[in-house]
């Protein structure tokens, strides 16, 4: 009797010991994690590594979507070789067969999309980081119409004109007759992984051009000239095959 009394204050001290170990451990972790979330230092490091893992989920819900297209479009094959053969032996209707043709277009447009965003994937989380870095950035330093901020990662430009995205072409214009060559246009407006995080991209392009090369410092020149708002970002993200490019427009905010 004596004895289960003996242990049972055992375990219960021993409850009680572990209880106080964990909060005191659960403790540590919280103020941890309220340190690394105040500190100002660590936030665009640790937005980049969002951004990348972000990347990554969702290349791998574009590669799972692609398999489904590709399975849609291998059975709108199957369907069609079907129906030719009804068609041919005069079971179903010249627009029954057209109908079979339309879905397999369908599929393959969808899968082309497809194609292209994940061939866009990369540029547009590097634009998104960029102006949620430069967002982060002009939270702390308001910048003025028509002026220049110029940092090692990137260059803004807070233009005082109107700019529409439906006037690149003008910009397109000026690059074509300077350079002789087609504007490098890597994002046009809204793209998938705008929508996903929310952030406003419409009235925006991206174009594949270095800022501190000839076209760039030329491209950039035009658009101060014309009051047209930029972000020239001058180096690769690591962990994404994005290289440097201008987005033309306004920093993008969130919807
Ligand atoms: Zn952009």
């Amino acid at each position: 009797m004596i004895l289960a009394v003996i242990n049972r204050v055992r375990s219960y001290g021993l409850a009680l010991f572990v209880g106080v170990a964990l909060s005191i451990v659960v403790n540590a972790e919280a103020q941890t994690k309220k340190l690394k979330e105040t500190r100002p230092a660590n936030e665009l490091s640790h937005l980049q590594e969002e951004f990348i893992k972000a990347t990554r989920e969702y290349k791998t819900s574009l590669a799972k979507l692609l398999a489904i297209y590709e399975r849609n479009l291998n059975r709108a094959e199957e369907k069609l070789a079907q129906s030719q053969k009804l068609y041919a032996e005069g079971l179903i209707s010249k627009n029954q067969l057209a109908d079979n043709e339309t879905a397999i277009a369908n599929a393959k447009d969808k899968i082309n999309e497809g194609q292209r965003q994940m061939a866009n994937a990369d540029a547009q989380i590097a634009d998104t980081l960029v102006e949620a870095q430069a967002e982060a950035q002009m939270a702390k330093t308001l910048l003025r119409k028509g002026s220049l901020l110029r940092t090692t990662s990137y260059i803004r430009y807070s233009g005082a004109g109107t700019w529409a995205l439906s006037d690149a072409w003008k910009v397109q214009r000026f690059f074509l007759d300077s350079f002789k060559k087609q504007l490098p246009v890597g994002v046009f407006g809204q793209g998938a992984i705008h929508d996903l995080w929310r952030l406003d991209h419409r009235n925006a392009m991206d174009v594949s051009v270095h800022p501190d090369g000839p076209e760039g410092q030329l491209l950039m020149n035009y658009l101060r000239s014309n009051g047209i708002s930029f972000l020239a970002f001058r180096a690769a993200i690591p962990g994404t095959a994005t290289g440097p490019h201008i987005h033309i427009g306004r920093p993008s905010h969130r919807f």
